[in-house]
């Protein structure tokens, strides 16, 4: 099992380069996001405890995401992608610690490094396949017939927290809680800096380099 984090603001990209990674090498892809909205579209307890801090934009507990994350590694085998987790040190120092118990270990840490004054714009056009969780852009990704999903044609959905009010709130919580990690991950000299600012076909060369 190899472990790859993306780490990146929201919008930076981590999503769209994701689901190429999947479709390419068949990576098991892992999104904190995409879970916390699963178990609240089951209205399940884990999904009711999560839905307040998701829908004004602020991180879940670690506790709470912790436990989602420890019970969803159980399913899970092959190489694996997360996307949107560690966010936290308190998560990336637990992350070391449950794949020490499975003899691995974090391989490489992507870090979309991006301009954030085109974050908004970017966040604002994003729409996203409520079935499957892949992103596309209104300009940048659009999607083949417009305001469905390429691969199961579901409608497209605007995230409710894709708003400029909770877009500024989540970036404030990205600096205080979540850039630290850039420094933990350069540390353990498994960091990568990528351009997040290119096209998206530049950003993947840029992947495929780490990843040879
Ligand atoms: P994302 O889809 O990655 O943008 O995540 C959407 C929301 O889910 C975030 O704004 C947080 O409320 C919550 N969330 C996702 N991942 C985490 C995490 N690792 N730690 C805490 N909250 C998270």
């Amino acid at each position: 099992m190899r472990t790859f984090i993306l780490l990146g603001a929201p919008g930076s990209g981590k999503g769209t380069q994701s689901d190429h990674l999947v479709k390419a090498f068949g990576f098991t892809h892992i999104s904190t996001g995409d879970i916390i909205r699963d178990n609240i579209a089951q209205k399940n307890p884990p999904g009711i405890l999560c839905q307040q801090y998701l829908e004004q934009g602020k991180l879940v507990p670690d506790d709470i995401i912790i436990k989602m994350v420890e019970n969803h590694l159980q399913k899970v085998t092959g190489d694996l992608i997360w996307d949107g987790f560690p966010r936290t040190i308190a998560q990336a120092e637990k992350l070391d610690q449950l794949l020490h118990n499975l003899n691995s270990k974090v391989d490489h840490t992507l870090y979309f490094k991006i301009d954030e004054t085109k974050l908004v714009a970017r966040i604002m056009g994003r729409l996203t396949c409520s079935t499957c969780g892949r992103t596309y852009h209104k300009t940048a990704v659009p999607p083949k017939v417009a305001g469905v999903c390429d691969d199961d044609k579901t409608p497209l959905v605007q995230r409710k927290d894709d708003n400029k009010e909770k877009i500024k709130i989540r970036l404030a919580g990205y600096h205080t809680d979540t850039v630290p990690l850039i420094e933990y991950y350069l540390h353990q000299q498994v960091l990568t800096i990528i351009d997040a600012d290119m096209e998206g076909s530049a950003v993947w060369d840029q992947i495929m380099a780490v990843l040879k």
